[in-house]
């Protein structure tokens, strides 16, 4: 019979893990899917490893790590993503935003053949304004960069285990899950969802660590940005091929002095373009810095029992594996 891992990236939810891992157990045995829960707790700083930790005791099919540190929810992905053993594996929210209600519908697509089944938005759940403005922003922006329509697609998603795969053997450390299923291919499918309420505890998103990752994530995935600062530079080009003319026009008709304005003005404007290109610039070497490093995504410091032995059978989930306990 055929195993489905869930992969649930879980960062200071000490209240939901007891709720969650009942509701999909529950919604799971009834549906007689064969499942293991994989939460991934990333450097919780409240008891939410030790609730992982007495939900696994519970019940052998929820397993756990813990990060030694806060490494973000796209190294949560992936790290359950190489732990989870499952022929396909479902990411999802640990806040139950994502409806477990719509599994056994992912489910049925994947039996019947989809090797990627998307989660798609139908509407944002109710969240302030500030968060939906900055989101709003964000997925504006990361739609433009990514070339595919972002606004409406989630970290939600069922991948086969060929997909799976082809992600982890990914050679970089900068990733953007949510794009690179679309990036991958495969014969994909959509289920439609309703984000729900977030029960317990609030957003872990705040303006700045959005801004962060909308950054991180565009650089990783786009090189746009550098050629904005070619295209940039080509259009003063011609601005001052014009002024130039425009000014040598004036010197031999002996009207040359006067425009000082028009001097501090591009001094000023070019200025701020050359800093904005440099900075544009310098995150780029910044991604190649850290991908040059060839650091791990994440390091483990803490598994369930029952983990132990996966991440013993799987030698790729020892990359980020330190401590014993
Ligand atoms: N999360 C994580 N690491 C982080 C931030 C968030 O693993 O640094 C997890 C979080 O526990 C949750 C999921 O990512 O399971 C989505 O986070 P959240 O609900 O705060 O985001 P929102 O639903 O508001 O977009
Ligand atoms: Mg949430």
């Amino acid at each position: 019979m055929a195993l489905l891992s869930i992969v649930l990236p879980a960062y200071n939810e000490e209240q939901n893990i007891a709720n969650t891992a009942k509701v999909l157990a529950d919604l799971l045995t009834e549906n007689e899917i064969e499942y293991e829960l994989v939460f991934i707790s990333d450097g919780s700083r409240d008891a939410t490893f030790s609730e992982i930790r007495k939900a696994s005791e519970g019940n052998p099919c929820v397993k756990g790590a813990e990060f030694s540190r806060n490494f973000g929810k796209e190294a949560g992905i992936f790290a359950g993503l190489e732990l989870a053993a499952g022929d396909a594996v479902i990411v999802m929210d640990c806040d139950l935003q994502h409806p477990p209600q719509v599994i056994p519908q992912m489910w049925k697509l994947w039996q019947e053949g989809a090797e990627v089944v998307e989660g798609i938005k139908l509407s944002r759940g109710r969240e302030s304004l500030a968060h939906k403005l900055s989101a709003g922003l964000f997925y504006r922006i990361m739609s433009r960069l990514v070339r595919m329509d972002m606004s409406a697609s989630s970290d939600f998603k069922l991948l086969d285990r060929k997909v799976v795969d082809v992600l982890l053997e990914l050679p970089e450390r900068n990733t953007f899950f949510r794009a690179l299923s679309f990036w991958a291919g495969f014969r994909t499918e959509t289920v439609h969802y309703e984000v729900q309420e977030r029960q317990f505890g609030e957003s872990k998103w705040s303006f700045w660590s959005l801004m962060k990752y909308a950054v991180s994530n565009a650089t990783s995935f786009s090189t746009l940005p550098l050629q904005l600062v070619t295209v940039i530079g080509l259009v003063f080009l011609l601005f001052s091929a014009v002024l130039g003319i425009q000014t040598f026009v004036k010197f031999l008709m002996g009207t040359a002095v006067e425009g000082f304005t028009t001097v501090i003005l591009l001094i000023l404007i070019v200025g701020g373009f050359l800093m904005l290109s440099l900075g544009i610039i310098g995150h780029y070497i910044a991604r190649i810095y850290e991908e040059v490093k060839g650091r791990p995504k994440y390091i483990i410091s803490h598994v369930t029992d029952n983990m132990r032995e996966s991440v013993k059978k799987n030698p790729r989930s020892a990359k980020g594996q330190t401590g014993n306990s």
